[in-house]
């Protein structure tokens, strides 16, 4: 497909759409200067087995001090980085034409809301750092992420409690085997992208970085969606031929979709 076919296909999917969902995985939060999961620099691909320990239900009962270590590291770093101009454009951009828009996401940064999307249209697939929980789920409550030490967790007396039963909090995000999970988060994100969807008969993903590794959000976006908009460096095959694919970085991708309506 030439380039100018393809911009008029997509243009065409987004017109006709009553509402569109953006999809949003790991590739989304890169070009802010975070790292992603499985890219080369990643976070899988330079500590593997750490990681899988890291982010592991077992792993936290192991060694709660270093797991508290590396959400502290990664809250803080949140924190201080501001989501890239892609965000604000691709928001800026459905507003102008018009369109109702919702946002699913792997990522658990927050940096949606922080870029001004309306947190009750986010359903964020995998948690969110802006909570808490108790470790053995004891209330099935979620509580506000503590505020983080600045310097590092150095014994488990250091670590964030849980006010109902003492045992210790751990964030709201899903891990490897997490028998303790609380679903609160996820399901109110769920059941609102339910009732979003509803009424709408044609929804259109914009799909950003959403890996194959753990595919939960492609599989959502095909399910969901009538057509999809597929932005990634890689890994962009598609299954259906109402979708496109633009095979470049998130920002690229969402920089080269807002001018097709300059
Ligand atoms: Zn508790």
């Amino acid at each position: 497909m030439t380039d100018s076919h393809l911009d008029q296909k997509i243009k065409q999917l987004i017109d006709q759409a009553e509402g569109v969902v953006i999809l949003a995985g790991a590739g989304m939060s890169v070009d802010s200067g975070l790292p992603d999961f499985r890219g080369t620099s990643g976070l899988w691909t330079q500590a593997k087995e750490d990681f899988i320990t890291l982010a592991s239900g077992k792993g936290f009962d192991q060694d709660p001090v270093k797991v508290w270590n590396f959400y502290r590291d990664r809250i803080v770093t949140y924190v201080n980085t501001e989501p890239h101009t892609g965000y604000h454009e691709l928001r800026e951009l459905l507003q102008r034409l018009n369109k109702p828009m919702f946002v699913v996401t792997t990522n658990v940064d927050g940096a949606f809301a922080k870029a001004g999307y309306r947190a009750d249209l986010i359903y964020e697939m995998h948690g969110s750092l802006a909570w808490a929980q108790c470790a053995v789920n004891c209330r099935r409550q979620l509580v506000c992420m503590p505020e983080m030490s600045v310097e590092p967790y150095h014994t488990v007396t250091d670590l964030p409690t849980c006010d109902a039963c003492g045992q210790l909090l751990r964030p709201n995000v899903m891990m490897f085997g997490d028998p303790h999970l609380s679903w609160q988060h996820i399901d109110r994100g769920q059941d609102a992208y339910r009732r979003w969807s509803a009424p709408l008969l044609n929804v259109v993903g914009i799909e950003i970085g959403a890996g194959v590794g753990i595919p939960s959000l492609r599989i959502f976006g095909e399910e969901k969606t009538v057509a999809l908009i597929r932005i990634n460096p890689h890994d962009v095959e598609v299954n259906r031929g109402s979708d496109a694919i633009m095979q470049l970085t998130a920002l690229e991708g969402i920089q080269q979709l807002t001018h097709m309506w300059d």
